[in-house]
Formats: structure tokens, sequence, C-alpha cells
């Protein structure tokens, strides 16, 4: 990565960072920043005070890889309800809080692990100060989430929407921490529009020391929010930016996390096996679509490091794959099996499956 360089977007001259630069806050025992690795996080669907339905939520996505989960706290009984949460789950939680500083207070109370402030809307510098000192108290960092969508009046007016209000409106924030000697903070920079989500974590790295929390939000269904996410995210995680990230999708959680996992997969943060297959063409003569999908299947069940390929012929899929570790290339009844690069057997069309398995299994144990 190339630390020092800079160059220009949105008119702002950013410089490269290296995210291991970050500070490091703690979150009990998960680390957020001051390294090169990225944590993944969600959102739950379900209100707190439906315990039930949250539990079975927060068990789900932690199976998936979710390693912090924000839950939505609307009220004193979303507050209270925290502490059945983590009693049941042992989840590290975050608490999103909007308009009600006192609902901070009830969720520190309740043995929330983080607090997530939308400066945007909650106005009264008494207030953060009495959720800093809440924090401070039981170690509790806080996120300051801006987003573009609730950025505040003043900073408009001077700044109108664009990536240095975003910064000023945590400026301002930052600072009443910073004056009470609170340093756990992490920031995050939102919006739906994906240069300006870009450009406004760019400046913030630039700026701040404190580790970044990457989103587009408001991203939409999983098209759009694949394809914006991954651009907005995917760009930043490539300047060596951001420290935790949560994909937006509406719809299934579990698909959010998939994304968020591939996506940090193709940087080398995640480790997920990257699977790479061919868009087809007429020399296809067998169903590669299915054994490509079985596949992705196994995988999510069996993360490795290596690089899988499915093929769709024999005539040129092992030289176009052939940087992947392991690879199978389908044909008529029967197709072929490769290695780095080099061919190693002809297998029955429907025994590729269980010898790529094979394969993979063996180079896994050989490194
Ligand atoms: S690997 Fe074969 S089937 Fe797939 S795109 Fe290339 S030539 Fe077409």
């Amino acid at each position: 990565m190339q630390k020092d360089a800079a160059f220009i977007i949105m008119g702002l001259v950013i410089t490269m960072r290296n995210r291991k630069d970050t500070r490091a806050v703690k979150i009990k025992s998960l680390q957020i920043g001051g390294q090169e690795k990225v944590v993944l996080q969600t959102m739950l669907k379900n209100s707190p005070k439906n315990v039930e339905a949250s539990i079975k939520e927060i068990r789900r996505y932690m199976t998936l890889g979710a390693e912090l989960l924000r839950v939505a706290v609307s009220d004193q009984e979303d507050a209270k309800a925290i502490a059945k949460l983590k009693e049941e789950t042992g989840a590290l939680l975050v608490a999103d809080i909007h308009f009600d500083h006192r609902l901070a207070l009830i969720a520190i109370e309740s043995g929330v692990d983080k607090i997530r402030l939308n400066p945007g809307n909650i106005h009264k510098r008494e207030h953060v100060e009495a959720v800093v000192k809440a924090c401070k108290k039981k170690s509790v960092p806080i996120r300051i989430g801006i987003n573009a969508g609730s950025l505040e009046k003043d900073v408009l007016r001077r700044y109108g929407k664009t990536a240095k209000a975003m910064v000023e409106s945590a400026k301002g924030h930052v600072a009443i921490l910073e004056a009470l000697d609170f340093y756990d903070i992490v920031l995050s920079f939102k919006a739906s529009d994906v240069p300006l989500t870009i450009a406004a974590n760019l400046l913030a790295a630039d700026i701040f020391p404190y580790p970044l929390h990457l989103g587009v939000t408001e991203a939409g269904m999983k098209r759009r929010g694949t394809v914006a996410s991954s651009a907005g995210i995917g760009t930043l995680l490539y300047h060596g930016v951001g420290d935790t990230i949560r994909v937006s999708l509406t719809g299934d959680r579990g698909e959010e996390l998939k994304v968020a996992k591939t996506l940090l997969g193709e940087f080398g943060l995640y480790k997920t096996g990257k699977l790479i297959s061919c868009p087809t063409c007429g020399r296809i003569a067998y169903d590669m679509e299915k054994l490509t999908k079985r596949v992705e299947e196994y995988l999510e069940k069996h993360p490795t490091d290596l690089t899988i390929a499915v093929m769709g012929c024999a005539v040129n899929g092992p030289e176009e794959a052939k940087d992947a570790d392991v690879g199978v290339a389908g044909g008529k009844n029967e197709g072929l099996l490769f290695v780095r690069g080099n061919v190693v057997k002809k297998v029955p069309e429907p025994e590729l499956f269980e010898a790529l398995v094979k394969a993979i299994k063996e180079l896994e144990s050989a490194s």
C-alpha cells in the first residue's frame, strides 16, 4: 500500500492510509482499529423487547460470522431487555440511540457493550456529556454515527450536504468527548450516495485517529445494495480505510453477512474461499450452474484460503483459470480436474464435485 500517495476525490486531496494506524478501541475482548483485521457487524431486525425473536436472530448471525450486533433502542423496555439478550447469548451488543440520551444511560446499566449516538438528533451538550460519563465508568466505547440525511441545520447551512459537512459535524462531537478525556471512539460517515460516502470517509481518515465503521446507508435491495456497498466499502478498503463494516441490504440479514464476508474476502481480510466461475458460452456442455451452486454452499460451510474455479469447458477452462488453486472444467460426460495450473485427471461428470472437494482437502492438509 502506497501510504504517502495523495489523490483527489470530489475536490478533496486525500492521503492514503493504513488501517493499522488507527487507534485500537476495545469492546470487551473485541478490538476495532489498530490492526489489519476488519470486524464484521450487522443489526437486528427485531427490537430488543421482542426477546425470543432477538435471541434467535443473534444466534443465527453469530453463526454466520457477525462479531458485533447492533440493536435499535426505541424505548425503556428495549434498553432494559439488553440485559436478557446478553445473558442468553453472550453476544457483544451495540445500542443504537436516537433523540433520547436517557435510553443510552439505561442501555449502559443493562450491560450494553457499545453505544451508537447520532449527533444529528442528540443536540444538547449536557446530554452527550451524561452519556460519555456513564460510558467512561463502564469502559463502553461510543460510535459517533454521522448520517448525511440527518446533519445539524447549522452545519448544513454552512457546508451543504457534503463530505466536509459530515466531517465538521463529527469534529464538534469528538471535541465534546475528548474534553471529557474520552477516546474510545469509533466514527462512521454514512450516506446513500456512494461517492459522498467514499469522500467523507477518506477525508475523515485523514483527520481523525479513530477507527472507522463503514457502510452505505439505505443501500437498497440485494442487487443495488450489493453493488453500492461493494463500490463504496470496497473503494475504502482498497485504500486502507475502514476497521469495521456493515453491509445494509433490504431483505435477509444472512445475505448481508454473506456479501460482507465475500467483500472482505476479495481484499484478503476474511477467510471465505474465493470461488471463480466463467460466464459460460456456446462451448458449455454440462450443468455448470448447478455444480457452482453446490461448490458455493460447500465453501460457506468450509471456508478456505484457496481460490476455487468452476469452468464451463475443457477447451479453455483450465487455461483461463490457471491462477486458481484447484478447479474443474466440465464437459460432455466427463470433465477435468486441475490443480495450480496443471490438469491432474479426467473425472466422470457426476463425480466432479466430490473430486473437487477431495482436491481442496488435500491442498489444505498439505499447506
Ligand atoms: S471456460 Fe469455456 S465455457 Fe466458460 S466462457 Fe470460457 S470458453 Fe466459454
